[in-house]
This record gives C-alpha cells, structure tokens and sequence, in this order.
C-alpha cells in the first residue's frame, strides 16, 4: 500500500502503469458473491474485491447499456455526454478515458460484445482498435451480441502485442442480459440460468485477468456493471425504463497498485466517479466531470458531501419499435433519481404513451395498441403508487 500524507490525509499515490477495464452487462450487484449472494460463482470478481475494494452502493447512471458507459468512459452525467439512450450519438467534442489516455501515448483498445456500443454511437473516439465486429447468424443477418469467450480471445491478443507499453484496455461481456442462456431451456427458472450466464462472464474476465501475466502488477483493473435487471420488481422485468435500485445498484470493484486490499467503500457512489478515479490512479487529471476521484475512501477519509443523479430517457423500446411503419408511435418513460450520501433518495417516474393511427387496421396494428394501452395502465398504476414505501429507491 502506498500512503502521501498531504495535510494530514492519506491519498494514494499514482501507481498504476495500465489500466484493465471490464464491464459485465446487465450484472445486478446482489448476484455477485462479494455482495452476499451466496450461489454467486463469481470468483474472479470476488477475487478483485478480495484483493483491492469493493464499492457497496454503487449505481449506474442511466438503466441503459450506451448511456450508462458513456457516462462510466466520460465521468459526465447523461446530460453532459449526449448519449441519452441507446442508438444516440455521444457528443463528439466529450473527452473519455480512451481519449485522454491516447493522447498520453498509452496503446488503447476496446473489445466489445453487443450492438449498443456499436462503434456508430461514438464510444470508439480515442482507441488504437475498436473490436465490436458481429457475427452473422444463419440467416446472414447480423447477431446483436458474440460470447464473452470470443471477445476476451481478440483481447488477450491484442494485448500480447502491445503489454510493452502502458495501455488501457476495455473489455465488454454480454451473457447476463437476456436471453438468459438457451432459451430452450426455458424450464430452468430465469434466475438460475442469469445466474448461469454471469458465472461465464465471470470465467472469461478471469481467463482475460489471468493473460496480464507479469504485467498485472503494474495494472490497475475495475469491473463493473454496467446496469441492473429486473424479475418484475415494480412490475418491471428487463432495464431501461426505470430508476429504482434494481436497476441501477452495480458491482464495482478495483483492485491494483495503490489499491489495499480487503476495503469496503459504503458510501454512494456512481459510475461517473469511475473516470477520475481511474485518471487519479494514473497520476493524471480529469476536469469538467460530474464524478469525482474516489481514492480517499480508499484510505477511509470520508468523500465529499453530495447527491448522486441517474436518469432514464428510453422509449419504450419494444412496442415503439413494432410501431414503426405502422403508424406513430411516442412512447417515452422519463425518470430521475437522486440519491443521497448514504445511498437513500427519491426516485421519480413520469410516463407518456401516445400512439396515433396511420395505417389501416390490422391484426398487427390492434396488438401494438393494446400493448401500449396496458402499459400506461400500469404507467398510472406507478404513478398512483410513486410515494408509498415500495416505490422507494
Ligand atoms: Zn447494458
């Protein structure tokens, strides 16, 4: 451990050389075993926390795979990188860690495994090599996510070619978001096959943590989730639409040079802290960001005063999207939460469905309509139920 006393409070020193970035999608916290899941086959992740910190209450951004990263690689709240929801762009002139680590003249690569970070979306500003290349399934179509074991294999490549020099390297696996599994084995109940699909995630980051070799004295590794996940928790089942801790409590974990070991952080924090951590860990600055370098609660000096935001901004994917071409539909679920110091808060949830007409009816077309009719029922059922206890954060 590495301790500077500047006015009397310890803070670390930059140690780290290189920086392993592994984010696992749709990974609910309380599924991983270092946040007392006890069926949790999590080793790898327990393993990051056992040797470095585990941030108990740590929370996602936005309940949304583009957004919630933009904000993880750019330490800006929603707002301030663009990226609002999935198939936005995120703005062009945001600074990331991948830019501002290229800029040091660190080799830079991300390797990613699903279609919402997609390098069309902007994430890929900033790196020597964006591997987000998808593969076609029999149809020739183009798949929406590869396996963790494909994605961790072009890394490891990558990284035998370039761990002479400092680098960052970002990794993203996709197996927890559903489908769980097979879905023909959909008489396993959903948890234990998302159960399943995070035990491989987790298998493939420790195979990818395992290649560092000599080098991963001098790395600095953080795995994350990227959002939470839903099994009907206030009636919701997926991500994305609201801001309740089922979807926004993530893992986080560092461990590295600098990093003692065996730390549980119990304030809040969010993802947007990650960047000028990770920046301060390297002896590097960070400046216009929302998250603020957490490495004092590293050394338990307490961190600053203040409340945490997340948003939601999604359509509701689903039935706008089997709307298109039919007629107009405008489906949208807007949501904040702010939360404050010791992880409690207030969440709001408004909602607006609308759908108009535009083609002729059609089997199809009624279907659509039914759906969005049921869900703002149940928008309204929410709404009706926004101040009672379960609707709490
Ligand atoms: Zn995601």
């Amino acid at each position: 451990m590495i301790v500077a006393c500047t006015r009397g409070k310890p803070e670390a020193k930059p140690a780290a050389r290189n920086v392993l970035l592994i984010t696992i999608d749709t990974l609910r916290a309380d599924h991983v075993g270092a946040y007392g899941w006890s069926r949790a086959r999590t080793s790898t992740l327990d393993g990051i926390a056992k040797n470095g910190t585990v941030f108990e209450h740590a929370y996602a951004a936005a309940p949304i795979t583009l957004t919630s990263h933009a904000t993880l690689l750019t330490g800006r709240y929603p707002p301030g990188h663009g990226a609002r929801d999935n198939g936005l762009r995120i703005s062009p002139d945001v600074p990331t860690l991948a830019t501002e680590l290229h800029a040091k003249g660190f080799a830079t690569a991300a390797f990613i495994a699903a279609f919402p970070l997609d390098h069309q979306f902007g994430l890929n500003r900033g790196f020597d090599v964006y591997g987000d290349r998808l593969p076609r399934g029999a149809d020739g179509r183009l798949a929406n996510e590869r396996p963790a074991a494909d994605v961790v294999n072009d890394a490891i490549s990558w990284l035998r070619q370039n761990v002479a020099r400092p680098f960052f390297l970002w990794v993203h696996l996709f197996e927890p978001h559903a489908p769980y599994g097979d879905p023909s084995n959909g008489s396993r109940p959903a948890l234990e096959r998302y159960d399943d699909e995070i035990a491989i995630a987790d298998r493939e980051a420790g195979r990818l943590i395992g290649a560092l070799g000599p080098a991963a004295a001098g790395t600095l590794v953080v795995a994350a989730g990227d959002h939470g996940e839903a099994f009907g928790e206030h009636e919701e089942y997926g991500h994305s639409i609201f801001v309740y801790d089922t979807t926004l409590r993530v893992p986080l974990v560092m461990s590295g040079p600098g990093i003692p070991a065996g730390t549980r952080v119990s304030e809040a924090v969010t993802l947007a802290d990650v960047a000028p951590t990770v920046m301060r860990a390297l002896g590097l600055p960070m400046t216009k960001v929302d998250g603020i370098d957490l490495s004092p609660a590293l050394f338990r000096t307490p961190l600053p005063q203040r409340e945490l935001y997340a948003e939601s901004f999604a359509p509701l994917g689903a039935a706008a999207r089997r709307a298109r071409g039919r007629m107009e539909a405008d489906c949208v679920s807007e949501g904040r939460a702010v939360r404050r110091p010791d992880g409690s808060g207030r969440t709001e949830q408004r909602h607006r469905v609308a759908a108009r007409r535009r083609a002729p009816a059609d089997a199809s077309r009624r279907s659509v309509l039914g759906r969005l009719a049921q869900r703002e029922r149940r928008c309204a059922r929410w709404r009706s139920r926004r101040t009672s206890p379960r609707s709490r954060l």
